[in-house]
């Protein structure tokens, strides 16, 4: 997959406009400190690597390594699990009342000379540190998650009780 400028803004187009808006100052902020502090060896980019996901397709990817039994899902192949969450638990998944796509969360990305970032590299807590600049009180970044770590991920704080937004199942 390409990153550049114009599928960021396509990505983001797919937001709920207020989260949109606090996107975009965070992809501005972002983009300042790296040429505040330009690398010699590298080239380091920051992009919006993706927002809304279609319900179906969630079921589809949460389904892989799983099985269904009385109505409630088991693993059955770890090495398959692609995703932690169905639809309804994801904020990437989220519609509005009129089923438009809605996405309660961002996820943003660090390339390095075009490549995704290791999970190690220091500059992944860009994000965190943008979101808190930009909202503190309304920004969750996965970057402080346990189980497990999320660096790209920042949603909207209780996206769950935005209910007139969860996807339709
Ligand atoms: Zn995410």
């Amino acid at each position: 997959m390409s990153f550049n400028a114009s599928r960021d803004q396509t990505q983001l187009q797919l937001v709920w406009a207020p989260l949109r808006a606090q996107a975009e100052h965070m992809l501005r902020i972002m983009q300042g400190w790296l040429r505040e502090r330009p690398t010699e060896q590298e080239k380091v980019e920051v992009h919006v690597a993706s927002t809304w996901r279609d319900p179906a397709e969630q079921m589809v990817l949460f389904q892989r390594g799983r099985t269904r039994v009385n109505g409630a899902w088991f693993v059955e192949n770890p090495k398959q699990i692609v995703t932690k969450a169905p639809p309804e638990e994801t904020a990437h998944c989220c519609l509005t009342a009129d089923g438009k796509p809605a996405s309660l969360a961002v996820d943003f990305v660090i390339l390095v000379d075009g490549k995704w970032a290791e999970d190690r590299d220091p500059r992944w807590a860009l994000i965190p540190a943008a979101a808190a600049l930009v909202n503190a009180e309304e920004l969750e970044p996965g970057a402080f998650w346990n189980e497990p770590r999320d660096w790209p991920h920042v949603e909207v704080r209780h996206w769950r009780t935005h209910a007139e937004r969860r996807p339709k199942s």
